[in-house]
């Protein structure tokens, strides 16, 4: 699948890399460190057919064989190309184009995939319409070859198969040959003993599924497997003068699928690089020629961005005095010249993981996962200037569940909780991961279109208030529905922060005098 995110890092990478190349004299290491990166965005380019890009690439790719360091003109000569490299990366990653009615008809068989096998399908019947609303297609089969080859050949996320009180051993067998083709799998029963239970987990099961199977079970099970796949790779930055030393930690990290990484020599472009790549980790030389590690760590520390990324020093340092007086001024660890590669890698996920779960707490709300209003906000504000660069259009929408008290004194609070995650998730879902979505407080919920003209935003909430409007929650003695309304407003014709949001305020305000359960425009 065309993924211009990936495309995006390729060429910042490879732009860092080029940087390095002209701040270093003659330095072989950095040019092949970059002449990696010209391979790596042709690579991505050729897989994803991205044919112009693939064009701007060759004349660079073409200079660069046969040529062991470059002198001034040549590197003038890839200067002079990088621009029309940026503009095809532009190109690619640039607005999509628009959709009409039936790409999107196309898109909803891109949906995630879910089989089950069931010896009753007619009870499951409830079931299909509700997860559909959620954004899964539901698949449903009594004969289980056919459900596994399904599961198999469309790389389902996961397969639900129904058993008794032991799992027999066709299943025993169906199970297995799903895993060995990475399809997840999970029981469904009316029998939840310890026994049957225990037998599932040692046939590596990812969970279980008790009788009757709700939306709300399921859609909690299954929707883990598929946003962990989405994580981003971590992102590593380097600082020291040794050529030799970065060459060897390039080399150990490059080995990590899930690792990006920059490499600065010069500890002066250090804020200007973490700026830039925003890194998980930073790995940082105690002694340079210029300046001590220590002192380029205060200088970071003095910066609130940058208050609480991960700090690794690296150093050949072995005294017990120095070490603990830099861990004072704001390192997190020690790695010991020579590094081992094992140690460095391990110690740069461990740290970089953290961080990222110390990130999602100060960004994230609790009880849904969605952005915060602190976040959300500063988001929307770097979302209208990035479009204000570009001049693109942004869309901002408001959106509040109707008549939210009354379920809170009906249901009672946890079932109302239960609905506010409901909807964060469907929005996350059903929207694009470029655009912003974010709990701004109580029951009212903010997305931001990025990129997205108006007729096109509307069209998306307006189907998800319909989606959502359809779907069930429910409570101790039933179920239940629940509808909300939405303003909405369009970056530029309201020009700037404020205003978009007051405008879109006023149109919340409109739907809901107008009968709620509708999205209106500012
Ligand atoms: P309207 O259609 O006009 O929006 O009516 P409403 O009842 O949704 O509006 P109102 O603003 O009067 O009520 C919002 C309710 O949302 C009140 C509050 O108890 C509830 N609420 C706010 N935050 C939470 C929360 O985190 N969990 C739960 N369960 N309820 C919350
Ligand atoms: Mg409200
Ligand atoms: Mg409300």
């Amino acid at each position: 699948m065309f993924n211009r995110r990936d495309i995006h890092d390729s060429w910042n990478e490879l732009v860092l890399a080029w940087k390095l190349v002209w701040q270093a004299v003659d330095d072989l290491e950095l040019w092949a460190a970059f002449m990696l990166h010209c391979d790596r965005l042709n690579a991505l380019a050729r897989q994803q057919g991205l044919n112009e890009l693939e064009a701007a690439l060759a004349p660079l790719l073409h200079m660069m064989e046969g040529l062991a360091a470059p002198n001034d003109s040549e590197k003038s000569a890839v200067d002079r190309l990088l621009p029309g490299i940026f503009a095809a990366v532009r190109e690619a990653c640039g607005p999509a184009p628009r959709r009409s009615k039936t790409q999107l008809a196309e898109d909803e068989t891109g949906l995630p995939l879910v089989v089950v096998l069931s010896r009753h399908p007619d009870e499951l019947e409830e079931l299909l319409m509700q997860v559909e609303h959620y954004g899964y297609a539901l698949k449903v089969f009594s004969d289980a070859v056919a459900a596994l080859r399904l599961a198999v050949t469309q790389r389902a996320a996961a397969l639900v198969v129904e058993v008794d009180a032991e799992i027999d051993e066709a299943t025993i067998e169906m199970t297995r040959q799903a895993a060995q083709a990475g399809v997840k799998w999970f029981p469904l029963s009316s029998f939840g003993d310890f026994k049957l239970r225990l037998q599932a987990v040692r046939l590596k099961a990812q969970g279980f599924f008790l009788k009757p199977l709700t939306a709300t079970a399921f859609v909690d099970a299954i929707d883990p497997l598929i946003f962990t796949a989405r994580e981003e790779p971590f992102r590593v930055m380097i600082v020291d003068d040794s050529v030799t030393v970065l060459a060897s930690i390039m080399k150990a990290l490059e080995s990590q699928p899930n690792l990006r990484f920059c490499a600065v020599r010069q500890p002066e472009l250090v804020l200007e690089t973490l700026m830039d790549f925003a890194p998980d980790v930073l790995l940082l030389d105690f002694h340079m020629q210029e300046c001590n590690g220590l002192e380029v760590a205060k200088i970071i520390r003095q910066n609130k961005a940058f208050e609480s990324i991960p700090l690794i020093y690296l150093t050949s340092e072995t005294s017990e005095a120095i070490q603990l007086e830099a861990m004072r001024h704001g390192g997190d660890d020690f790695l010991t010249k020579p590094i081992s590669q094992a140690q460095l890698v391990n110690t740069v996920i461990s740290k970089a993981e953290r961080y990222r779960s110390l990130r999602k707490l100060m960004v994230e709300d609790s009880l849904t996962g969605l952005f915060n209003h602190v976040k959300t906000k500063a988001l929307l504000q770097q979302a209208l200037l990035q479009a204000e660069r570009v001049g693109s259009p942004v869309c901002y929408a408001i959106l509040d569940i109707d008549h939210f008290k009354k379920v809170n004194d009906t249901y009672g609070h946890t079932v109302g909780d239960r609905v506010l995650r409901s909807l964060a998730r469907f929005l996350k879902q059903r929207l694009r991961k470029a655009d912003i979505v974010g709990r701004y407080g109580g029951e009212e919920f903010v997305v931001v279109f990025v990129d997205a003209p108006v007729e096109q935003a509307l069209e998306r909430l307006e189907s998800i208030r319909d989606s959502f409007s359809r779907i069930y929650h429910a409570y101790d003695d039933g179920i239940f529905s629940v509808t909300f309304s939405a303003g909405m407003a369009q970056f530029p014709d309201y020009g700037n922060m404020m205003d978009l949001m007051v405008a879109a305020d006023q149109a919340l305000y409109a739907a809901k005098r107008e009968g709620r359960n509708r999205v209106n425009l500012a």
